[in-house]
């Protein structure tokens, strides 16, 4: 889609840390991480967000859920990550185009002790 930021990293016309990429999907490092470890996956195919899936985007929304873990272990993770997406104005989604946030080696204040 014209004028979508993560549509250009994932046509490779804008650049970006790629850590991984297959013909669907692109997983690459936040500009601004929030954590020591923050990589953005998103789908190829431009979808706003969850409330934009559709029926026929089921199999694409399998292998980004199953391709987190691989990603994360590549990443050096193994010790835990969290997975994050925002979605509509309440969530503050700032770009609109589905991507899932892999934050990792962050010091948690949760839980307690
Ligand atoms: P949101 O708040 O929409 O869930 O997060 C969007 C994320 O995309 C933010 O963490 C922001 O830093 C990141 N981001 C925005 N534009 C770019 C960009 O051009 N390149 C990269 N690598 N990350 C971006
Ligand atoms: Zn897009």
């Amino acid at each position: 889609m014209a004028d979508c930021i993560f549509c250009m990293i994932g046509n490779h016309d804008i650049p970006s840390n790629v850590a991984y990429e297959d013909d669907q999907i692109i997983a690459f490092h936040d500009l601004e991480p929030q954590a020591p470890v923050h990589v953005l996956v998103i789908p190829k195919k431009h979808i706003t967000g969850l409330d934009d899936v559709k029926e026929e985007d089921k199999e694409l929304m399998g292998h980004i859920m199953f391709k987190i873990h691989e990603i994360a272990a590549d990443l050096g993770l193994e010790n835990g990550y969290r997975v994050v997406s925002n979605n509509g104005e309440d969530a503050f989604q700032t770009v609109k185009h589905l991507h899932f946030h892999i934050l990792g080696k962050r010091k948690m204040t949760w839980p307690p002790g």
